[in-house]
């Protein structure tokens, strides 16, 4: 029998992030007995990481901003393939969560008369990014920590015992859930430290593992960032939608190569900072796609005047979304006017004073200080595309959180649906903290209205044991595999296969690349104890990245059309009959080390009228099909 140390919670939030916390933060406040188990230290999540800020239409620099706006921008930035729901939602309780966290303690910039400053960002109408210079995440996670520890403090005057009603457990990582019958009955894990494992009793999980971008070789993303939460719940039984969609953030470090990817963040583009090419030019003018012409200056003098008035003039064509950037200086290096380093030029030293730069942008200024050696006081970034965001992710029901397995809930970047085929910058980390929260209470919930606590099968923990530690001693005959190895020839075959502009054959390529790596998986073997072991700690994790990678590859095959963070050189343009068309990843085979995955298609609820009323029959006509048009009150007149 596998030695395990036992635990029981009500609920245990898997990722201590931005989504993992507040989710604990919820379900704690309502009662409930809660675990947060994250495999990194506490506090260094990958929310700490964000810089920009966090959306929300509080109005504070534009009065006109308003939560419809807001939707608008979402959906129109997803190319209207998001859940509006979501969306809906979303806007509607961002600026409720940005002030929250201010009660718990958030020191955001202020504006001149005192309110929370908020900043330009790609695809937003109107200032709506409130802020911490360039450390936002930093800032939230902070606050976040602070409330739960506040929270232990609570528990400790009234139980004695801090951690009565909310512990966490770091440095700790989950490798599977697990069921009673069709039901979550807890989760299965090892301490890195010691390779111990630990067992989790709980009627209720929320997944909040955040993204995957560690599955492609230049990414901004962190180590934690390997799919886990994605493959733990194909694994459970749930579904996953939009995987097909990969957000490649056109600005990412281009040199030198041991920190490519890196990213440079919007807040560049949002504080005034213009993308050029080899020859001087400001090219975005260049690449202002027909459905947000009426939205984007076509002339310097328009788009520099945009900055301070932005009530007279259209914005800047450097901010439009991701998607349409990334691709523009993928174009540009394509035809022979990139920066000496393969990428283009970030400009900001030409665009504000020195002293400006350092205060608006500090991290930024230390970065390429540290790492490349350039003052970007002085001369332009070499800026180019990095995997940053998955928009793909756990299927989950809006308004709770839940995934398709009862007892199953997921919230931030491993769920999936919020934002469509693609995020627009500041909108992760305001989805973390209103699905993070709605998380928290739909377990919460969820847990109460049980009549029974499931139970865990002493089998299944041995055979979650014995897949832990298959590396130590593979099936193979003799044929030694390093995980390092496996692990650098998927990231390379989804980057140059499956990155930023895709076609059919090489998707195939990189389906058949994958499919031999989900063999030689097994013969993979880690050398040493299970003390503190990052050989064997990648052999786990690549179960995951595989599993996602086919996800991400088969969704892009089936796909023939370009939309958002999925561009087909095969199938250039948007396609309106793919738009309410969501692809849907489950497990199809019952391989234990690797399961296939099979990809259906699902239709995407249609929006409800009123909010469908918000946008002009002319905007939706280039998303949308006659068929579905016809109930707009655009058409019916
Ligand atoms: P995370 O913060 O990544 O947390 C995931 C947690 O899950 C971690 O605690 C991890 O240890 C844990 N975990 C993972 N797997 C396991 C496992 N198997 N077992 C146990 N624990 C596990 N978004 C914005 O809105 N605004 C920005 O300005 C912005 N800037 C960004 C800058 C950078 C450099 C990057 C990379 C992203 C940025 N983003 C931004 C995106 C945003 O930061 C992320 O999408 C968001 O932080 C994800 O939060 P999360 O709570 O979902 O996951």
């Amino acid at each position: 029998m596998t030695q395990v140390e036992r635990h029981t919670y009500d609920v245990v939030v898997i990722g201590a992030g931005g989504a993992g916390l507040r989710a604990a933060i919820e379900a704690r406040q309502r009662g409930l007995r809660t675990a947060v188990v994250c495999k990194s230290l506490f506090g260094k999540a990958h929310t700490v990481m964000a810089e920009g800020g966090v959306a929300a239409s509080m109005g504070n620099v534009n009065s006109n901003d308003n939560w419809q706006v807001h939707f608008r921008d979402t959906m129109r930035g997803g190319k209207f393939l998001n859940n509006w729901r979501m969306a809906e939602l979303h806007a509607k309780e961002a600026p409720d969560r940005v002030w929250e966290l201010e009660t718990y303690g958030a020191l955001f910039d202020r504006t001149k008369d005192g309110r929370i400053s908020q900043r330009n960002f790609g695809g937003h109408e109107y200032p709506r990014l409130a802020h911490v210079g360039d450390r936002t995440g930093l800032e939230l996670i902070r606050t976040l920590q602070q409330k739960i520890v506040s929270l232990q403090q609570e528990d400790h005057a009234e139980t004695g015992d801090f951690e009565a009603k909310i512990k966490v457990f770091a440095e700790c990582t989950v490798t599977e859930l697990l069921k009673d019958g069709d039901k979550i009955a807890g989760a299965f894990g090892y301490w890195r430290e010691s390779g111990r494992f630990i067992l989790f009793e709980a009627p209720a999980i929320v997944l909040a593992t955040g993204g995957i971008g560690k599955s492609f070789k230049v990414t901004s993303n962190s180590w934690e960032y390997t799919g886990d939460g994605h493959a733990l719940a194909l694994r459970a039984g749930a579904t996953l939608i939009n995987m097909e969609f990969i957000q490649f953030h056109p600005t990412g470090m281009v040199w030198p190569p041991s920190v490519k990817g890196i990213l440079v963040t919007e807040g560049v583009r949002g504080d005034g900072g213009v993308l050029r090419n080899s020859d001087g030019k400001r090219f975005m003018f260049d690449y202002i796609p027909e459905v947000f012409k009426d939205k984007y200056a076509d002339n310097e003098e328009e788009a520099d005047r945009w900055y301070t008035d932005p009530d007279n003039n259209r914005r800047t064509p450097d901010l439009l979304p991701r998607d349409e950037v990334a691709r523009a200086i993928n174009s540009e290096v394509k035809a022979g006017r990139g920066s000496p380093h393969g990428g283009v030029f970030l400009d900001i030293s030409s665009r504000m004073p020195a002293e400006e730069i350092r205060r608006r942008l500090p991290s930024m200024h230390h970065q390429f200080k540290e790492l490349a050696d350039v003052d970007i006081t002085a001369e332009p970034m070499e800026v180019g595309p990095t995997c940053h965001y998955v928009m793909g992710g756990v299927e989950v029901e809006p308004d709770t959180g839940a995934a398709k397995v009862p007892g199953l809930f997921a919230a931030g970047e491993v769920a999936g649906g919020m934002h469509g085929s693609n995020r627009l910058g500041g909108n992760s980390l305001s989805d973390l903290l209103v699905f993070g929260r709605r998380a928290g209470a739909g377990a919460a919930d969820y847990v109460q209205g049980l009549s029974a606590r499931p139970e865990i099968a002493q089998s299944d923990v041995d055979n979650a044991a014995q897949m832990a530690v298959a590396p130590f001693d593979p099936a193979g005959d003799g044929v030694e595999e390093n995980p390092y190895t496996l692990h650098s020839e998927m990231q390379q075959s989804m980057n140059d296969l499956v990155g930023i502009i895709r076609k059919a054959g090489e998707m195939r390529q990189a389906l058949d690349k994958l499919a031999e790596l989900k063999q030689r998986i097994r013969n993979v073997v880690v050398e040493g104890h299970r003390q503190f072991n990052p050989g064997w700690h990648l052999a786990v994790d690549l179960r995951n990245m595989l599993m996602v990678s086919e996800c991400v590859a088969k969704a892009a095959l089936i796909r023939e059309e370009s939309r958002g963070g999925h561009t087909r050189d095969d199938h250039p343009t948007m396609n309106a009959n793919w738009r309410n068309k969501l692809l849907v990843c489950s497990v199809a085979s019952d391989d234990a080390v690797v399961p296939g995955i099979e990809v259906t298609e699902e239709p995407q609820l249609a929006m409800r009228q009123e909010l469908f009323e918000l946008f002009e029959i002319s905007e939706l006509e280039k998303y949308y099909t006659d068929e579905e048009l016809a109930v707009h009150p655009g058409r019916k007149a």
